[in-house]
């Protein structure tokens, strides 16, 4: 997978939560995204998943640039899958209608082909016997393992990762984190923003440090741990790895 985010901008009113942000990475399987809160990381992982346009500058996925049209906007996030904190399920629809619905709806498959997708993933993932349960009836592990089915479901090229494990105590972190690891062991590309610094020493080739709507530094997972150069950095790995 090959990032190239040039000199974006993006405002919200009179806040630039990012300012000629620039990334470039070549062939990582798993980029980490880390950073102090409100540094600006939702924001580049939305503008990736073409959820938002930037104000200025340009990204481009392999070398593709993001279209800015609806339309083309629209099928380009058909080959993305995300996930985000708060797994963002339909809450009145079981695990297996929250896969198979956007696989009907949006992904035009039969119902078959769709439900046949649900369970293997359902399986997959140790879900099978949850699948008529709603939302509210499963834990939050277990929601947020159905919320990557789902983004899994319609095979896309790539998945991003908001804070998937934000919501979750210890147990259910573990639980979605050895998901995402296997996940990227058998060769998807992942962009991932997350508090886990062990995760991200472990399971990603690349991270990119964004803070004050910026990249501070971007190093490979063992450079950036052991020798972290900028000061920005030192400070928040500092107060990261000590809690
Ligand atoms: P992070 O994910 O690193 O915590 P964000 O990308 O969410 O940071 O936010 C960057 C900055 O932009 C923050 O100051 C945040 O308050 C602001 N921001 C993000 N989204 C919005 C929005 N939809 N409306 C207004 N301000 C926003
Ligand atoms: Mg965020």
């Amino acid at each position: 997978m090959k990032i190239d985010i040039q000199s974006v901008s993006k405002r919200y009113g009179q806040l630039w939560a990012l300012k000629d942000l620039t990334l470039q990475v070549e062939a990582s399987r798993c980029l980490a995204l880390i950073g102090p809160s409100g540094g600006g990381k939702s924001t580049t992982l939305r503008l990736l998943a073409g959820l938002e346009k930037p104000d200025e500058g340009s990204l481009s996925i392999n070398g593709n640039r993001l279209p800015i049209e609806a339309n083309p906007l629209r099928e380009y996030r058909k080959t993305i899958g995300v996930v985000f904190q708060a797994y963002n399920l339909f809450p009145h629809l079981d695990a297996v209608s929250n896969i198979t619905l956007p696989l009907e709806v949006v992904h035009g498959l039969s119902q078959t082909e769709a439900h046949e997708r649900a369970y293997a993933l359902l399986e997959r993932f140790q879900l099978t016997e949850h699948g008529a349960k709603k939302p509210a009836e499963l834990s939050g592990g277990q929601n947020q393992r159905v919320a990557i089915a789902r983004a899994l479901a319609p095979q896309p090229e790539f998945l991003l990762f908001d804070e998937p494990t934000s919501a979750l105590d210890p147990e259910m972190t573990a639980e979605v984190l050895d998901v995402i690891e296997s996940l990227i062991q058998e060769g998807k590309r992942i962009i991932i923003v997350t508090h886990q610094m062990g995760f991200a020493k472990r399971a990603a080739e690349t991270i990119a440090l964004i803070a004050n709507g910026c990249v501070e530094e971007l190093a490979g997972a063992e450079e950036l741990f052991s020798n972290p150069r900028s000061e920005v950095t030192q400070r928040f790995l500092a107060k990261a790895l000590n809690y």
